[in-house]
């Protein structure tokens, strides 16, 4: 459920990247311990947040509601709408619409947001006197903020999330735990991606000693879709297209779902997500793509690598960003205008793959 410009740094890091820095999480706790009860504090994740976003922001809140703060919102830009996967979470009682937000709040703490474009109509809280911490782990992080607890070795926000938690004395509950689980569940893939490391599953076990249960919590954020969208699949799956000669001869393998297809079976975008894995299973091609239409012209791409192409230069050639193995951008035209420059830059991203090695 990872959308490309969010997913974590990964193996894409060239160098040696470090952690926050002791005056930054010395600075955060400071921030957090001053504040009185009824102070305004406001938590703000991306745009279309994903499991990460919501779940280290909302874990985080209920966190800070265990200190005694009464006054804590939480809130995205955009429609205040939560994606159905997430409608379980525990802490959505902290949300409230951008609208409504804090105009002037005590402090804002920023979650899984790798630049100020991802905080839409609330980039002006960034601006108030108050200062902004920033929780990430995005290599990319443009450093915005006022104190960064910015981790690009962590595999989700919520890791970070949960450090600052156990700086402030916080101990983890369920409710707490339910949401950096969903977090750290959804950014690493459910645990399959290279970002899976020992103190990946470390966290997982201090979370899951709460009582929390994975199954269930699975089941709901990953494995339940409207029975219309399973049909959507059906139509979009079916046109799914090989091209084995891509790529210098490692293949690509690309759909695509239209507005129209989300109409016909009555479905919100968010159900889109999943394809892309279906897709990259194909054994027989390196890059997998989804095209997503969210205009007359317009496409939401998702790129995915088994690692003979870095499709991050794919991506960002065509104005977009992300890493060696999963990245996105938005394309202009046709759908078979856009494929087409997919495949000439899948040629040019393999040169320089095979250069740089
Ligand atoms: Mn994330």
């Amino acid at each position: 459920m990872t959308d490309d410009p969010d997913s974590p740094a990964g193996d894409a890091l060239g160098g040696e990247p470090s952690g926050p820095a002791a005056a930054d999480w010395a600075a955060a706790v400071d921030a957090v311990r001053r504040l009185t009860p009824d102070a305004r504090v406001l938590l703000i994740c991306h745009v279309n947040p994903d499991g990460d976003a919501l779940g280290s922001m909302l874990g985080f809140g209920l966190g800070l509601r265990t200190l005694g703060l009464r006054g804590v919102q939480a809130t995205f830009p955009g429609p205040p709408e939560v994606p159905e996967p997430f409608r379980g979470l525990p802490g959505l009682d902290l949300l409230v619409p951008a609208a409504e937000a804090y105009p002037d709040p005590d402090l804002v703490l920023c979650f899984d947001a790798a630049s100020e474009s991802r905080l839409g109509e609330l980039v002006d809280r960034l601006a108030v006197t108050a200062p902004t911490v920033v929780l990430d782990h995005h290599a990319s992080h443009t450093g915005f903020g006022d104190i960064h607890l910015v981790d690009p070795r962590a595999a989700a926000t919520s890791v970070v999330a949960e450090e600052l938690l156990t700086r402030l004395d916080v101990p983890l509950d369920a409710a707490i735990a339910e949401c950096l689980y969903v977090a750290l569940a959804t950014d690493t893939g459910s645990f399959r991606f290279d970002a899976t490391t020992p103190e990946v599953h470390r966290m997982a076990a201090r979370l899951l000693a709460t009582g929390i249960r994975p199954g269930e919590i699975s089941r709901r954020i990953f494995d339940t879709r409207p029975f219309g969208a399973v049909r959507l699949y059906g139509d979009v799956l079916a046109r799914t297209r090989l091209e084995p000669a891509a790529a210098g001869g490692h293949g690509f393998v690309w759909t695509y779902a239209t507005l129209a297809d989300l109409a016909r079976h009555d479905q919100r975008p968010y159900v889109l997500e999943p394809l892309i894995d279906s897709v990259r299973c194909t054994a027989e091609a390196d890059v997998s793509g989804v095209l997503k239409q969210i205009a007359e012209d317009g496409w939401a791409v998702s790129l995915r690598s088994k690692g003979a192409v870095d499709v991050s230069r794919v991506a960002v050639a065509l104005g977009g960003g992300g890493h060696r193995f999963a990245a996105g951008f938005t394309g202009r035209g046709t759908a078979q205008d856009v494929v087409a420059r997919i495949r000439a830059e899948l040629d040019t991203a393999l040169i320089r793959t095979v250069d740089r090695d």
